[in-house]
């Protein structure tokens, strides 16, 4: 090839290798609401040097408001972040503090505050229940359903809002969900699913330690539904303006066991399409989607990584790996009543929470949807 045609090949390939996701030309302010829980010190945590976003504004409760965010407790291994320590908690009210909140708020106060949030203006992009099946709200996984944005034109003109609310799922749906979603090519048709659920999905300060210590409690409140309703919203299609359900059935049982970090389910599923061990394998090894080649800054490399050693993924050796962003599968094996059983496990707190919700921002700031 003359030289020159091999320069401009080289220039289209490389063009193509990059990612097409552009970052803002300069950071994004965002706020955080609920900044003092579990979820808000982790967004703290996970922003600081974040190359997009910098946080200027916090909310929480009365009971925080008024004070230096760092002269409040705090719960994290991570390093409280200097910028962030130096803001003064706000009380939760809408109207100041920048266009973008992520929001890790108590779920007794998050139906009302977001709407008000949205309805002022501001986008907020949500870890709370209250929200997530409203059939006007994208219900996003950035790798499964990014084409569910498509609804935050509607529900602003719909609820005549001037901002909009997109949620992240239960953290226990993630985890889930990202693993159904490589296998969705071959349809999965029934699941049934047992939770060990850690301490921290519970926020702080959670479970009582005589409860939590050396036991585990077969129940939390609200929580299989929420794994038997959410994943059939996040595999829907988007179709004419509405999400169309997923007709999988989802059996679920959510138990909370002495762990700290890292929801670990036991899944069972059935598929309509005749698959063998080595589809699924297969499946979950080429598993990625948009934020992986975007390029997205919160990105895990693979949104999945399946584990070979029978022993395996365990959350105290693999939930902080990978940022906290991958979901780690292993033991798959025939199942003798669905046909397929597989072992999936997540950082709750991370994936299943302030990572998932950033990533959610960082798939719209490079959509242009935060603006
Ligand atoms: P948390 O530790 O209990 O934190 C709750 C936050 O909400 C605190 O900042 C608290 O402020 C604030 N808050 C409570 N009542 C308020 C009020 N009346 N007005 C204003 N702020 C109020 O809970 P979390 O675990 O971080 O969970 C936060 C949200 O994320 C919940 O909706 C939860 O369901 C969801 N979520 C949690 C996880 C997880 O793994 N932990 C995973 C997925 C989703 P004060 O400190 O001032 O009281």
């Amino acid at each position: 090839m003359p030289a020159k045609k091999a320069k401009k090949a080289a220039a289209r390939e490389s063009a193509a290798a990059k990612p097409a996701g552009s970052a803002p030309a300069k950071k994004i302010e965002v706020g955080i609401l609920g900044a003092t829980g579990m979820v808000g010190q982790h967004f703290a945590a996970l922003l600081a040097e974040h190359p997009w976003f910098r946080v200027t504004w916090l909310a929480a409760s009365e009971r925080s408001a008024g004070k230096k965010y760092g002269d409040l407790p705090w719960r994290l291994g991570y390093h409280l972040p200097a910028d962030t320590a130096k803001l003064t908690v706000n009380e939760l009210k809408p109207g100041d503090g920048p266009r973008v909140f992520f929001s890790g708020l108590d779920s007794s106060v998050a139906g009302s505050a977001e709407a008000e949030f949205a309805a002022a203006g501001h986008i907020v992009v949500s870890n709370a229940r209250n929200h997530r099946m409203d059939p006007l709200v994208p219900l996003l996984i950035p790798e499964v359903n990014p084409d569910h944005l498509g609804l935050v034109p509607l529900q602003k003109k719909v609820k005549g809002w001037k901002g909009a609310i997109v949620t992240d799922p239960n953290c226990s749906t993630i985890v889930m969900t990202l693993a159904l979603a490589a296998l969705r090519e071959f349809e999965p048709k029934r699941v049934i699913v047992t939770t060990l659920q850690a301490l921290s999905g519970a926020g702080y300060p959670g479970v009582a330690s005589l409860d939590a210590t050396a036991n585990v409690i077969p129940h939390i409140e609200n929580e299989e539904e929420k794994l038997e309703t959410e994943p059939k919203k996040i595999l829907g299609k988007f179709k004419n303006d509405a999400i169309e359900m997923h007709p999988v059935a989802i059996s679920a049982t959510t138990t909370r066991v002495p762990v700290v970090h890292g929801h670990t389910e036991s899944i069972s599923v059935e598929f309509v399409k005749g698959v063998t061990h080595e589809d699924i394998l297969e499946a979950f090894r080429k598993f990625t989607g948009e934020p992986e080649s975007l390029g997205l800054p919160t990105a895990p490399k693979r949104p999945i990584i399946y584990l070979d050693q029978p022993n395996r993924p365990q959350p105290r050796l693999d939930a902080e790996r990978e940022g906290g962003m991958a979901v780690f599968v292993g033991r798959l094996r025939s199942c003798p009543i669905l046909g397929h059983k597989f072992v999936a496990m997540g950082h709750n707190v991370i994936r299943g929470a302030a990572g998932a919700a950033i990533l959610n921002a960082e798939l719209m700031a490079a959509k242009k949807l935060l603006s």
